[in-house]
């Protein structure tokens, strides 16, 4: 339903939990469960085909389903509207259902409360990913969803709230950053309201009336409370907080993409984002490890391995690789990041530190980081979209029916040239989107020369996009997809 802010005088907003039907599912107490179902029970079938199943990649689900299908769908519903995968996360149905019987009391240790170890995991899952071949390995890539399962539920055990999702989860840490481009957010509808409320039940739970001590639906376990919660960072969509409000006033509404990394007011549960080094840097590996993961399935990565590998005399692949993600992943971003708040500094009204100064122009890197990952993901998914047809057709043959027909191999995708279309437009809206948000925080931070602060943080976009444009053109490996019949 489409509102106006007349206070505010803001943009009319659409509330997609107002919308028909939509919404009506949205709001059902059980929705978060439901939704969950289906993909617990396909990440079961992915595990026990992975373990089981065809050694061939493109002929597991677990490979096809993960690699093209997942992360495809993942960025596409980041994009057209939120961090909906939280919502639907299935590594939670089970966590879930663990909290009905286990009551942890222990609160996660303070000095892990921020990104530093779920930023590690990340690295760690992109390094394994190229180092194990995860693509091409459907017996690794079971054991990967089993360590998420496992891991979920061991640290939500022993923790309280939404500790594996918040501090450890590395598939949300992706989702939380890349949502600060989505058009959607959950949100407060009438803040007037909220400065009425005098239970916050949004944030504590809401309680039996004949009981008070008794939670009857939890609040945010995310510690985002909704007065002051601003943007989608730690966001899991899972609607606890519409649950609990009392007078109706959370909805999921639509906003300007990106804004959020602009204004840098106090967030709860987040803090002050130029104040959170942990969280820029979460930014800068999402952007660079972007253009790792991109330029690590073109063939140039294989000449170089190679000639790194001649360089350091070594015949195995593991210091080849541990260099270069030290160069893309910490040399390139530290020198090219301090060049830009070097200049910044010198051409700046503010008295700011180097790194205060990259840690805020960092957020401006977000949209064109996505622009890449989405780049990248959409070539695989749209390649490959059929693949799970035929897929799945075998892996119900391979159980003695043939109710679905038989595997029809020559199902592919969309042809590579006509992706490549797409690709360029992804990676020219992030170039876009990241000029305009480091202009917008140069405006908002100086008073008198922001074109001036703004052009170094521009060239450092255009370098990155045209980086990414050059991967674009190496021809790229079909990873996970067999072409013709088999
Ligand atoms: S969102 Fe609902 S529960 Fe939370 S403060 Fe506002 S009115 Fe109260
Ligand atoms: S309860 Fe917290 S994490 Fe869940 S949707 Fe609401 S604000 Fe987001």
């Amino acid at each position: 339903m489409l509102q106006l802010d007349l206070k505010t005088n803001k943009a009319a907003s659409i509330d997609l939990l107002r919308l028909p039907l939509l919404g009506g599912l949205l709001k059902w107490r059980h929705a978060r469960t439901l939704l969950q179902i289906p993909l617990f029970v396909i990440a079961v079938a992915m595990i026990l085909h992975g373990l089981f199943g065809p050694v061939l990649a493109p002929r597991n689900l677990a490979t096809t389903l993960t690699w093209i299908h997942f992360r495809g769908a993942l960025v596409m519903v980041l994009l057209f509207a939120g961090n909906f995968f939280c919502l639907t996360c299935p590594f939670m149905l089970l966590r879930n259902l663990t909290r009905k019987f286990v009551h942890p009391v222990r609160n996660w240790p303070r000095r892990l409360r921020n990104k530093w170890f779920s930023i590690s995991l990340f690295v760690v899952v992109l390094f394994v990913y190229e180092w194990f071949d995860l693509w091409a390995s459907p017996w690794w890539t079971a054991w990967l969803i089993v360590m998420f399962f496992a891991g979920a539920l061991v640290i939500d055990s022993i923790f309280k709230h939404a500790t594996f999702c918040k501090f450890v989860c590395p598939i949300g840490q992706f989702n939380f950053v890349a949502a600060t481009v989505s058009p959607f957010e959950v949100a407060v509808r009438d803040h007037d309201v909220c400065t009425q409320c005098r239970t916050k039940d949004c944030i504590r739970g809401a309680r039996a009336p004949e009981a008070p001590l008794v939670v009857i639906q939890r609040g945010c376990e995310l510690a985002l409370f909704q007065p002051r919660k601003v943007g989608n960072l730690d966001c899991t969509f899972c609607l606890d907080c519409v649950q609990a409000c009392p007078y109706d006033n959370v909805g999921i509404m639509s906003r300007l993409p990106a804004e959020e990394l602009v204004r840098d007011p106090l967030r709860s549960g987040v803090g002050v984002l130029s104040r959170r080094k942990d969280l820029s840097a979460l930014v800068v590996v999402f952007a660079f490890g972007a253009l790792l993961n991109a330029f690590a399935m073109v063939s140039p990565v294989y000449v170089l391995e190679q000639r790194l590998a001649n360089l350091f005399a070594v015949t195995t692949e593991l210091p080849v690789l541990a260099f270069i993600f030290a160069l893309f992943l910490i040399a390139e971003p530290v020198l090219l990041l301090g060049i830009a708040a070097w200049i910044t500094r010198s051409v700046s009204s503010k008295q700011r530190s180097l790194v205060s100064t990259a840690a805020r122009y960092a957020y401006a890197l977000v949209p064109l980081g996505f622009g890449i990952w989405l780049a990248h993901y959409s070539f695989h998914f749209l390649t490959g979209v059929f693949t799970f047809i035929p897929v799945t057709q075998a892996a119900v043959a391979e159980l003695g029916s043939a109710i679905v027909g038989q595997p029809r191999w020559g199902l592919t995708g969309m042809a590579p040239n006509v992706v490549q279309l797409f690709e360029f437009g992804f990676i020219a809206l992030g170039l876009l989107g990241s000029l305009l948000v480091s202009y917008s925080i140069a405006a908002t931070e100086e008073l008198v020369h922001p074109v001036r602060v703004f052009v170094p943080w521009a060239a450092l976009s255009l370098l990155l996009a045209a980086a990414a444009f050059w991967v674009l053109l190496q021809p790229m490996e079909m990873r996970g997809v067999v072409l013709g019949s088999g």
